[in-house]
């Protein structure tokens, strides 16, 4: 317990054991809605409660109802996973990409109550896909019978450096169509809610630790391989921003001093030899038309040797940027997402060998590759989770 928990809670009504003990329930409560299901011991580490104060807490929080907990295991451990009960409060999640746009409900204590998915033509309007999430929303409630006083913002993803200054989208993007848009007001107006705006990559990154598999992960990565290549930090077990909130863009770090222009003016970027779009266009030479992503991931699968080959290629490279970044900031996990994750650990062999070929040793040696378990939902879900960690900070 801090000096400084014990000040505030004697400010509220000075000498009170019961506001210190309600202020530590809130505590724990803000907490759980910013991380998702956390075990006890997360619970203490991440409060600076004891082991002992956050058990009693979480007693008395069942009792009112306002957690549950379930058995889960924590480093191989039994232990007692909490989860907020907080149905009243409904959080949208929306994922706009170049070519679809995906919807998500979620409550406070990380329960998905519904999705919606559709595909766009590549080079729509924004105001077209605004639109079109709108409707998917309102489509959303009714299935679900969520109401739109129950909502309490809208975290959007947008597949772009956002420009924090001006929550806008930086020129030389990857969706052209959202530059210079006053996307909040947009948004605002279409949905009638509260909106937080972020790059993909950074929610794909927030997703991780609130509803993936590393939630206890202090220093992580996320990297989205697709037509663009980013990454969304997590340092410290916080979203990383910088000074613009522009950061992760490992798609412009050079590879090849005199390789190919790139969209953003430079020479010999990652995306120039890594992206999803460079593949199609080597694997479709021979073909009489552009090759799908899903049937580049059949190919790799029965072994077929050229695309293999480019894979191995695009791995390499991108381990060679991740070395970097590793180098860089230590983290413990890269987690992969984007199209290209069902390739699993064809596209992960290579990306590991030039992780290990560029990084310290003691730095390649240990650090985690793997494959999001979100699948393509995880910026959407982490869309929703930056509105619920906003609502947390609420007073
Ligand atoms: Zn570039």
């Amino acid at each position: 317990m801090t000096a400084d928990l014990h000040a505030r809670a004697g400010n509220q009504n000075p000498g009170s054991q019961s506001a210190l003990r309600g202020f530590n329930e809130q505590r724990v409560l803000a907490t759980l809605r910013t991380h998702g299901t956390l075990t006890q011991a997360a619970l203490a580490r991440s409060t600076g409660l004891s082991t002992a104060t956050i058990s009693n807490i979480v007693k008395s929080l069942v009792s009112a109802g306002r957690v549950s907990t379930s058995p889960t295991t924590s480093s191989g451990r039994r232990a007692l996973g909490v989860t907020v009960l907080d149905e009243a409060d409904v959080a949208v999640g929306i994922d706009f990409g170049r070519s679809h746009v995906r919807v998500a409900l979620a409550q406070a204590g990380f329960r998905l109550l519904g999705e919606e998915y559709a595909a766009l033509e590549v080079g729509h309007l924004a105001a077209a896909s605004i639109d079109v999430a709108a409707r998917m929303l309102e489509t959303l409630c009714e299935r679900t019978g969520t109401s739109h006083s129950q909502l309490i913002g809208a975290g959007i993803g947008i597949p772009g450096p956002i420009d924090h200054r001006t929550n806008m989208v930086i020129r030389g993007a990857i969706l052209p169509e959202w530059v210079d848009l006053d996307i909040d007001a947009r948004l605002r107006q279409a949905l009638d809610l509260p909106v937080f705006i972020d790059n993909d990559s950074n929610l794909g990154a927030l997703a991780q630790i609130t509803w993936g598999e590393h939630q206890e992960c202090a220093n992580l990565c996320f990297l989205k391989i697709g037509s663009g290549i980013g990454t969304g930090l997590i340092l410290n077990g916080s979203p990383y921003y910088g000074n613009l909130g522009i950061t992760g863009e490992i798609g412009h770090s050079t590879i090849f001093d005199q390789g190919l222009i790139c969209r953003c003016g430079n020479r010999g970027c990652l995306e120039t030899v890594a992206s999803t779009g460079i593949m199609v266009e080597l694997l479709s030479r021979t073909e009489s038309a552009p090759l799908s992503i899903e049937s580049i991931i059949e190919r790799a699968k029965v072994g077929d040797s050229a695309t293999l080959r480019v894979i191995d290629d695009l791995g390499m490279a991108v381990g060679h940027a991740l070395a970097n970044v590793a180098n860089l900031i230590n983290p413990e996990v890269f987690v992969l997402g984007g199209p290209l994750a069902p390739l699993g650990e064809i596209l992960l062999a290579p990306i590991r060998r030039g992780l290990q070929r560029h990084a310290i040793p003691v730095i390649g040696d240990n650090t985690t590759l793997c494959m999001s378990l979100l699948g393509d939902r995880a910026e959407a879900l982490g869309a929703a989770a930056l509105v619920l960690r906003q609502s947390a900070a609420l007073p």
